[in-house]
């Protein structure tokens, strides 16, 4: 079994997860760090990935966790809250704060101007919240009070609290 000693202190740690580890990956983003995630790809594609990219690979796989010159995690948990805390002391403090990456796309985030956004969200929030971003790659819109108040609520829920 091939376990990860710490990472490289750096938020470019690069990470891939595997087919059952969905909303796990999205976490991960949600926090900052670049997680490729598509339950498309097979052991194969996974292990070239994690290789050329070098990348983290998560796993919930022995037999893939395991392969030669692999760096991967052994994801231990079938439920988010173990899978989070086995996962996140291994990697740097997340830089997420105000924005981390797009949960659904792992497109970087960009803080926008407020104007910019009026025409696209509703109402109420524009009026109500100050920042917000933009994934520059699938173009969703997010704002602090909605996106990282709930990933803040739901870490302190899980007995996690952010540095
Ligand atoms: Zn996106």
């Amino acid at each position: 079994m091939a376990e990860a000693s710490r990472v490289e202190p750096t938020n470019e740690v690069r990470l891939l997860a595997d087919a059952m580890l969905g909303r796990l990956a999205r976490w991960l983003r949600a926090l900052g760090y670049d997680t490729l995630y598509d339950s498309r790809l097979n052991d194969r594609d996974l292990a070239r990935l994690a290789r050329t990219e070098g990348r983290l690979l998560l796993t919930r796989d022995h037999q893939l966790a395991g392969s030669m010159g692999l760096r991967a995690v052994l994801v231990q948990s079938d439920r988010l809250v173990g899978q989070l805390s086995q996962v996140l002391p291994l990697l740097p403090t997340p830089l997420a704060a105000p924005f981390g990456r797009c949960v659904a796309c792992n497109g970087r985030l960009e803080e926008v101007d407020r104007d910019s956004v009026q025409a696209r969200v509703p109402e109420y929030i524009w009026e109500t919240q100050q920042d917000f971003a933009l994934c520059r790659q699938c173009g969703r819109i997010y704002w602090r009070g909605s996106h990282w108040e709930h990933i803040r609520r739901h870490l302190a829920d899980l007995g996690l609290t952010l540095p």
